[in-house]
C-alpha cells in the first residue's frame, strides 16, 4: 500500500515538471517590504508574465475562512512561515492551471529559506533566474508601516514587522548564497524609487531572451 502511494506522488510529480519544463521561472526575493509585489506588477505589465505570490495565495486562503485558512493566520500573525508542503502544493497548482498559457512564471517571495527551493525544483523546476529585491531593514520598515496605513494586512504593524525581519535575515537570506554558485542571482538595488528598481530588473530580464 505504502508503495503504491508513494509512486503514485512520482508520477503526479513527474508531470506536473514535463508539463512546466519549457517556462521561464523567476524567483523574487527580498525582505519584507523591499518592493517584491511592486516590481511583480510592473513585470507583469511589460513581459506578460504570470505573477505568483505565495502571501497573496496565503491570504486567500485565509480569507475564504476555511480551516486551513484559520491555521495559517495564527502562524501568519506571528510572522512565521507557514509549513513547506502547503505553500509548495498551492504554488504548483497554481502553474498548472496556467501551464499552456503563461510565457513565464514569477515566484514572488518564495523560496523563503532554502529546503523550500529544493523542495521546489524536486516537484515544479529549477528556475532560470533569482531576482534579489536589496533594501536596507530601515527601508524596508518604512515601507511596511506606510503600507499598514491602508493594507490590513494582520503582519504589518511594528512588532510583527521586527520578527519579520528577523526571520528574513536568518532564514532567507542563505536562500539567495545558494543559488548564488549556480549563477542565476541578479541583485537589484531597492532603494531608490519604483521606476529606477523596475530599469534595473528590465536590463536582466531583456538579457534573458
Ligand atoms: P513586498 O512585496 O516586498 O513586501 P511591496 O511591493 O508590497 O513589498 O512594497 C511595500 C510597500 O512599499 C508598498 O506600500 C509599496 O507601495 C512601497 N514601495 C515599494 N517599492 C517602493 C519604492 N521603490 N519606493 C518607495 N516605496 C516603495
Ligand atoms: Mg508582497
Amino acid at each position: 500500500m505504502g508503495s503504491c502511494l508513494s509512486h503514485e506522488n512520482t508520477k503526479v510529480d513527474d508531470s506536473a515538471k514535463e508539463k512546466l519544463k519549457n517556462s521561464k521561472i523567476i524567483f523574487v526575493v527580498g525582505g519584507p517590504g523591499s518592493g517584491k509585489g511592486t516590481t511583480c506588477e510592473k513585470i507583469i505589465e511589460k513581459y506578460g508574465y504570470t505573477h505568483l505570490s505565495t502571501g497573496d495565495i496565503l491570504r486567500e486562503e485565509v480569507n475564504s475562512g476555511s480551516e486551513r485558512g484559520k491555521k495559517l493566520s495564527e502562524i501568519m500573525e506571528k510572522g512565521q512561515l507557514v509549513p513547506m508542503a502547503t505553500v509548495l502544493e498551492m504554488l504548483r497548482e497554481a502553474m498548472l492551471a496556467k501551464a499552456d498559457t503563461s510565457t513565464g512564471f514569477l515566484i514572488d517571495g518564495y523560496p523563503r529559506e532554502v529546503k523550500q527551493g529544493e523542495e521546489f525544483e524536486k516537484m515544479i523546476g529549477s528556475p532560470t533566474l533569482l531576482l534579489y529585491i536589496d533594501a536596507s531593514s530601515e527601508t524596508m520598515t518604512q515601507r511596511l508601516l506606510k503600507r499598514g496605513e491602508t493594507s490590513g494586512r494582520v503582519d504589518d504593524n511594528e512588532e510583527t514587522i521586527k520578527k519579520r525581519l528577523e526571520t528574513y535575515y536568518s532564514i532567507t537570506e542563505p536562500v539567495i548564497k545558494f543559488y548564488e554558485s549556480r549563477g542565476i542571482v541578479r541583485k537589484i538595488n531597492a532603494e531608490g524609487t519604483v521606476e529606477s528598481v523596475f530599469e534595473q530588473v528590465c536590463v536582466q530580464l531583456d538579457a534573458l531572451k
